[in-house]
Formats: structure tokens, C-alpha cells, sequence
């Protein structure tokens, strides 16, 4: 009887052992089968390291980005179009982590957990193809514009969320890719989408944010008055305009992007407010759609001191800036304060469909009156011949980023019109002034989506 109960005993042992290394095993298979999956040892999927076929990538307009041709995954035709659109199709060794070879693997690959990579008759279907929301061409565009420079280019629908411009530089062709560690200072950061999973110094397009938290915690805000003499002497630290503003009110001060006025405002609004507004503007957030994850930029004035305050309303300090988020930022002044969240994938290619993802981020009212100024910024700065037609709203900015190096060009905005809602951003690494430079990049692109 006893040797019966020791016996069950190790039996009943035994089976919990097994069951709990199934468990185990299922956990890791649920969590990980996918990765696993991906290893370019993995013959199913595989040859020589390389992925052997996968549904077809077109964009907006039809046009093939993506291929398996004769058993070779094949790329748009034109390499000046395949080079600007490398990021968002990704490359053939997997390296972007945003493109769409990876994060939308299992669909182009047709792999998934029930059957692996058996799939039915052992043929692609229309089901493993992607149709995207982008504008190759128009991509391509925004490549050229930025001439070699690194930085990106993003242009998207503020009313349906649909990406229609997307470029990183520096990029590769995807179809004859280079020695990249030959060059690393050609290629720094070169599988890195910078519209996406970047994040730098705002500088003076920031000043945005400042104005929507002083517009919004300030009453009298639009009747107040301040004196620019070209600097002013903040704790420590003196804060300098280029040349002496003189008398402005709030509007003037972000046309003429004076620095003296929106360190004193940035005090005026304080430190917890003008953190509440720069998180509502998507600062210390992530965006996610499509399977696909931004950086986050940053503010972080909760402890700042005062003259750290200032520094951060124009934009400096430990501010940075997700040019994608910033992007959704401006559709969102755009569209009387509901920020639609962007896609890359055309919705008819989702199941089940899903809904647009909208947020409220300001009152119509702050929000129409952020517009007329980025209007009036146009009009009375940048100069609306180089926007004809665009009804364009804008800033620009020229983030410093230490001494001795040229700051980063930022613009970024949206158009004012019915049949053309798209907001916009600019970002050139090291690229000087940026309503010289980052503008002349946003009227070529913006020219180009309207016409076409
Ligand atoms: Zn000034």
C-alpha cells in the first residue's frame, strides 16, 4: 500500500513537472515564435540568409515597391524612388525596425502561429500584400529636396491620419545595398527612419507649445505687451535675440521668433502648466500605429529653475522633439485642436476595420487662434510667394546644439486648405537657418503634393 502511494506520489510529480514545462514552453512559443521565426536559419522562409519571397508592398497609387520576382524580393524600379522609400519598405537583411518588412513580417511572409510557414498550396496570396496610405513618388521628391543632408521629411492628412510623404536621409538602395561600415560617416544611423524614431532639439518650433499654454492659462495674454532690447539677463544666464525686437504682443513675438519675449511668457505661464500643454502636444509619449513605434521627445521642466524655464518656452534646455509627433501637433492646431492619430497602411487593408483614432488635445478657439498666428507667420516673415497658393501655416526653427556646430533647421506646419489638409515636417541636421533652409525643402514638397 505504501510502495501504491510513493509510486503515485512520483507519477502525480511528474505530470505536474511536464505540465509546467508546457506551460513554459507554449508562454515562450506565444511570445517569441514569431522572432524566432525571423532567424535567417530558418530554411522555410530563408535562403542564403535572405528572405526567399513575400507579398507585394504598393503604394498609394499602385505603384510597386516591393516585389518577389523570379524568387528575388525586388524593389519600386527606380532606385532614386527605392532609396527615398528604403525606410518604409525596409531593407533585405531586416535591419529597419519600422519598416514594413518587420513589423509587418508575418503578413508579407504569410508565417503565423497556428501553421508556421506552411501556408495554404504553399502560395502567397492577395492577402499577403500591402497596400500603403504613402506617395512614393512624392517621397522621392522630398529625398532630392533634402540634397545628401541628413534629417527627414514627413507630410501627412491631419483629417484622416494617412501618411502621404516619408523620408529619411542618409538611405541605400535597398536592391544593390553599399559597404555601409565603409563609410560611417556617410551612413551614421542609417537604418534609423529620423521621421520616426529620432528625436532633436526643437529650438523655436517650440514656441508653439509656449503660446497654446500662455494662450490657454494667460487671460489677457493677447493684449500684453513686451520690450525686446536683444537680451535679458535671467538668473544666472542672459537669453539674446538676433536683433532687438522692440514692442511685440504674443503674435509678433512667434512671427519674429523673439526669444526675449517667449523666455518671459515661458516664466509667466510656469513650469507645471507649460509641462502639461508640451504633454498634450505629444511630448513624453510614444506614438503607436501599424505596428509601428516612435521615439518620444522630451520636456522635463517640473524642478526647473527659472532661467531653465526660459530656455526650455524657446525651445532649448533638455527639450527635444519627435519630428513625426511634432508633425501630428501642427494637424492637430490644424484641425480646431483633435489630433488624428497617422497611419501608413491603407485602412481597406485592415481586419477588422478599425476607427479613426482621434484626440482632443485643445479648445477650437485656442486652437483657431494658434492658426491665425502660424498664418500671420507666413505673411509677415517667411513670405507667402514662396507658399503661393498653399495657404501655408508655419514655424520654423534653428535648434542650437552646442558650440561650434551648425544648428538643426526645423519646419514644420500644415496648409489652411479644405481640399488639401496636410500638416508637415522638416528637420535638416546641422542645416543652419531654418526658414531658409527646412522652407525651401517644405515649399518644394508642398508644391509638389498640391500639384499632383
Ligand atoms: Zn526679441
Amino acid at each position: 500500500m505504501k510502495l501504491l502511494a510513493i509510486r503515485t506520489l512520483v507519477l502525480i510529480a511528474l505530470a505536474l513537472l511536464f505540465l509546467a514545462g508546457f506551460t513554459v514552453f507554449v508562454g515562450r512559443y506565444l511570445h517569441s515564435a514569431a522572432v524566432w521565426a525571423q532567424h535567417p536559419s530558418n530554411r522555410h522562409l530563408y535562403q542564403s540568409g535572405r528572405l526567399k519571397e513575400t507579398g507585394t508592398i504598393y503604394d498609394r497609387r499602385g505603384e510597386i515597391l516591393l516585389e518577389t520576382k523570379d524568387g528575388v524580393l525586388t524593389f519600386h524600379s527606380e532606385q532614386s524612388v527605392r532609396t527615398a522609400v528604403m525606410h518604409v519598405t525596409g531593407d533585405r537583411g531586416g535591419n529597419v525596425a519600422t519598416g514594413m518588412l518587420k513589423v509587418m513580417w508575418e503578413r508579407l511572409t504569410g508565417w503565423n502561429l497556428l501553421n508556421g510557414a506552411y501556408r495554404y498550396r504553399d502560395k502567397l496570396s492577395a492577402a499577403n500584400d500591402l497596400t500603403l496610405t504613402l506617395d512614393a513618388r512624392l517621397s522621392a521628391l522630398a529625398y532630392k529636396e533634402l540634397k545628401g543632408r541628413k534629417g527627414a521629411v514627413g507630410v501627412y492628412n491631419y483629417k484622416t491620419g494617412e501618411i502621404i510623404c516619408m523620408t529619411s536621409s542618409p538611405s541605400f538602395d535597398p536592391q544593390n545595398p553599399p559597404d555601409i561600415e565603409a563609410d560611417p560617416e556617410r551612413y551614421e544611423g542609417v537604418y534609423l527612419n529620423r521621421l520616426l524614431s529620432a528625436a532633436y532639439t526643437p529650438g523655436s518650433i517650440f514656441k508653439v507649445v509656449t503660446a497654446a499654454a500662455a494662450l490657454e492659462t494667460i487671460p489677457d495674454i493677447e493684449e500684453r505687451h513686451y520690450q525686446c532690447s536683444g537680451k535679458i539677463q535671467i538668473g544666472a544666464d542672459t537669453v539674446t535675440c538676433l536683433v532687438p525686437h522692440g514692442d511685440v504682443t504674443l503674435r509678433d513675438a512667434l512671427a519674429h521668433s523673439c526669444n526675449v519675449a517667449f523666455a518671459q511668457i515661458a516664466g509667466e505661464v510656469g513650469a507645471d502648466a507649460l509641462q502639461h500643454y508640451a504633454e498634450l502636444a505629444g511630448f513624453n509619449n510614444r506614438l503607436t500605429f501599424d505596428g509601428i513605434k516612435t521615439a518620444a521627445g522630451k520636456v522635463d521642466v517640473k524642478h526647473a529653475a527659472p532661467v531653465e524655464l526660459a530656455w526650455a518656452g524657446i525651445g532649448q534646455h533638455t527639450n527635444t522633439a519627435n519630428p513625426l509627433a511634432y508633425m501630428v501637433f501642427m494637424g492637430a492646431i490644424a484641425n480646431g485642436g483633435l489630433s488624428v492619430a497617422p497611419e501608413i497602411i491603407a485602412r481597406e487593408n485592415m481586419l477588422p476595420a478599425m476607427t479613426k483614432a482621434e484626440k482632443r488635445i485643445l479648445p477650437t478657439e485656442t486652437a483657431e487662434k494658434l492658426k491665425e498666428m502660424l498664418r500671420n507667420n507666413t505673411l509677415a516673415v517667411y513670405g507667402e510667394s514662396r507658399f503661393s497658393g498653399l495657404e501655408l501655416c508655419a514655424k520654423s526653427g534653428t535648434a542650437e546644439v552646442g558650440k561650434g556646430k551648425e544648428p538643426h533647421a526645423w519646419f514644420a506646419g500644415f496648409l489652411d486648405r479644405e481640399d488639401f489638409p496636410y500638416a508637415f515636417v522638416v528637420i535638416i541636421e546641422n542645416g543652419g537657418t531654418g526658414s531658409r533652409t527646412a522652407a525651401a525643402v517644405a515649399a518644394g514638397v508642398l508644391h509638389a503634393a498640391v500639384a499632383r
